[in-house]
């Protein structure tokens, strides 16, 4: 019906705003409007927008991680619930998993890190100035904290947060990728009936105390589930493909000829599959 749209290009990359984007600010907006104070409503909306800044940077720390192991991504898009980097594939080898999955928080890192530094430089330089903090000083407090709680919770060890690719991929250091995924969901799996039981109010939140009806919450724990399965099926796919790739393979030329064939090779001390054509090597994929 709507179509995303095109704010602009970050480091070469096309970024969208997908149009459930705005009911947030919309929402934000609104409660505090109506509960009488207009400029708190701006500045709220204010604290958002830069809050969903620090998300696209972070979106774009994961597609330069990725650009350095050369993947490309496609576009980033900014949702209601966070942003989206669509890379080109996902990275096989573990430690490339790592780094990319590593390289979106580290971005609030840093940026949390600066705005701190820069308080710190601000308060040495005039002191007195945190005694009595104005709107600005507020702002950047509310950005610091946002991108605290940025890193926390994409650090959950839970896909589809970069905590659960960091997991999936530690597994695989020592198991084939579908046992390490299956592991890693069932992880994330935890978790959800976690948030659930939190979210419905069943037991009480373990960070907060408090015990209630929350439906982020819930809505957090569907979200985990079934991206979890998603991951988990696409990988099972990925795997079957390969395996009927290397059992139809048939070689050209005398069978017995292997300068001519053609094909699928599995080498399991390097953990690498090769593509043959006529003898010449097509591509390899790590496995
Ligand atoms: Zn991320």
């Amino acid at each position: 019906m709507f179509s995303s749209f095109k704010l602009g290009k970050l480091v070469g990359i096309d970024l969208y705003v997908h149009p459930t984007f705005w009911l947030l600010p919309l929402f934000v907006f609104g409660a505090s409007a109506l509960a009488g104070d207009v400029s708190d409503a701006l500045f709220q909306v204010a604290v958002l927008l830069a809050v969903f800044g620090c998300v696209a940077l972070h979106e774009v720390g994961h597609a330069l991680a990725g650009r350095y192991y050369g993947i490309d991504t496609r576009d980033i898009t900014l949702y209601p619930i966070g942003g989206v980097a669509r890379l080109e594939r996902m990275p096989e080898r573990p430690l490339h998993e790592i780094v990319i999955a590593l390289a979106g928080p580290a971005v609030n890192v840093v940026i949390a890190l600066g705005l701190v530094a820069g308080i710190a430089a601000r308060e040495y330089l005039t002191p007195g100035s945190l005694a009595s903090p104005g709107a600005g000083e507020q702002f950047l407090g509310q950005l610091i904290l946002a991108n605290g709680l940025l890193v926390g919770f994409n650090l959950l060890p839970a896909f589809p947060m970069d905590g659960g690719r960091v997991l999936r991929a530690l597994f695989a250091l020592g198991l084939p990728r579908v046992e390490a995924t299956r592991l890693a969901v069932g992880v994330g799996a935890v978790a959800a009936v976690g948030f659930g039981l939190v979210g419905l109010g069943v037991v009480a939140n373990p960070l907060t105390g408090s015990q209630g009806f929350n439906p982020g919450l819930v809505l957090v724990a569907g979200v985990v589930y079934l991206l979890g399965q998603a991951e988990l099926a696409g990988v099972k796919a990925q795997a079957a493909r390969r395996a009927r790739g290397r059992y139809t393979a048939v070689p050209v030329g005398p069978a017995d000829d292997p300068d001519l064939f053609t094909g699928w090779r599995w080498d399991p001390s390097r953990r690498v599959w090769s593509q043959w054509q006529d003898g010449v090597l097509i591509r390899e994929v790590y496995g």
